[in-house]
């Protein structure tokens, strides 16, 4: 059985509605919990539950100190091409964006790799949009190649493949693989993906199982918070991952849910989350899965960063560029959209270690692969 057959016959707007009900009654039984159900997730994330977001924030810390230390893993993306053949509507590399396009050659990625070397990072997040002929499956295998004797460790954000290429993938050296459903709505998905691969909505929603199945370690998931409901997206994401877990108990999970930024094409979001229920989700995450990893970006404030450390997140990204070839050529107009905190590697260190938090540049080595 597939993740899609175990949500094919659930309504939205009644998983809404669920949430909505929850009362105070559910979200104490919740928080007296050490294994938490959907449903008590669900108890998490429902209005019934923002009395409690002192109490949540101290669950989700200790949790975190108990599972992982006091540490916090710094990566660093690195954009390989913004050629796309999707129509993702919120998207600053949409298709019909008027915007120059660029994939990096050999050399290209080499100076990329020199420069973000020289800033201190082992740990690379290689990103492209969805281009078969500009940057399918050879190309991104070959950018792995590269990068290999260079970080520790190498993950994907890239378009959904197939098992056999993922497997190639695996064999090249990638480590993790990072796959937002974006939304889980699928009677809206086609109103955010209009056109293109992207547009299939059950052929995204499996890749987390083929990359399980194709072995490699760790798996990424996540939705974009600005699309759709945000406490219906939390849910849903909150039961892909206890399907994944329990039946690719072998892989990792890292969760991400990125508040939608300003891009070219000016898409404003149908729905806002407000600091204080970013941080009513993340807690109620790190209640329900004390193992999953949970990394936060450069499109949050500066200051929003800062106060998460100590609650919760286990990996954040810093000095990045969204445009390809950025670290060693800037260039505005290549970008996929605005990050927020522009802060360097060094300063969000010494920020961390303020914080009495001790940074890591990787968690995986070559020797493992
Ligand atoms: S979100 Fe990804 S797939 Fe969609 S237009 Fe942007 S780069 Fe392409």
């Amino acid at each position: 059985m597939e993740f899609y057959d175990t949500i094919h016959d659930l309504v939205w707007d009644d998983v809404t509605r669920s949430i909505y009900e929850k009362t105070d009654t559910d979200v104490r039984r919740a928080l007296s919990r050490e294994m938490l159900t959907v449903e008590d997730f669900k108890a998490l994330i429902s209005p019934a539950a923002e009395p409690y977001l002192e109490q949540m924030a101290q669950l989700s810390r200790h949790y975190t100190q108990q599972r992982f230390g006091k540490v916090i893993l710094l990566y660093i993306p690195m954009y390989l091409s913004n050629e796309c053949s999707n129509h993702c509507i919120y998207c600053g590399f949409n298709h019909n964006n008027d915007i120059a396009r660029k994939t990096l050659t050999d050399e290209e990625i080499m100076e990329e790799i020199k420069v973000i070397k020289s800033m201190g990072y082992d740990n690379v997040l290689l990103l492209t949009g969805e281009h078969p002929r500009a940057a399918g499956a050879n190309y991104i295998e070959h950018a792995i190649r590269l990068c290999r004797d260079h970080f520790a460790a190498i993950n994907l954000e890239v378009y959904p493949m197939k098992v056999e290429e993922y497997r190639r993938m695996n064999e090249a050296g990638c480590n993790s693989v990072y796959i937002y459903q974006e939304t889980y709505n699928e009677n809206r998905y086609k109103v955010y993906h209009p056109k293109g691969m992207k547009s299939n909505y059950k052929w995204r929603l499996g890749t987390p199982e083929r990359v399980a199945q194709a072995g490699i370690h760790r798996v990424g998931m996540g939705a974009l918070i600005g699309l759709e409901e945000w406490r219906t997206e939390m849910a849903y994401l909150a039961m892909h991952l206890k399907f994944m877990t329990k039946n690719y108990w072998k892989t990792k999970y890292s969760l991400s849910f990125p508040r939608m930024r300003p891009a070219a094409g000016g898409y404003q979001p149908n729905f806002l989350m407000s600091e204080r229920q970013f941080a009513q989700a993340l807690w109620a995450f790190r209640i329900f899965d004390h193992d999953v990893e949970i990394s936060m970006s450069t499109r949050e404030t500066s200051n929003m960063r800062d106060h998460f450390i100590t609650l919760g997140v286990t990996s954040v990204s810093a000095g990045s560029h969204t445009d390809p070839g950025g670290y060693a050529h800037p260039d505005r107009e290549l970008e996929q959209f605005h990050i927020n905190d522009d802060r360097s590697p060094q300063a969000m260190e010494a920020m961390i270690r303020a914080q009495g938090y001790d940074v890591i540049y990787k968690d995986w080595d070559k020797t493992l692969r």
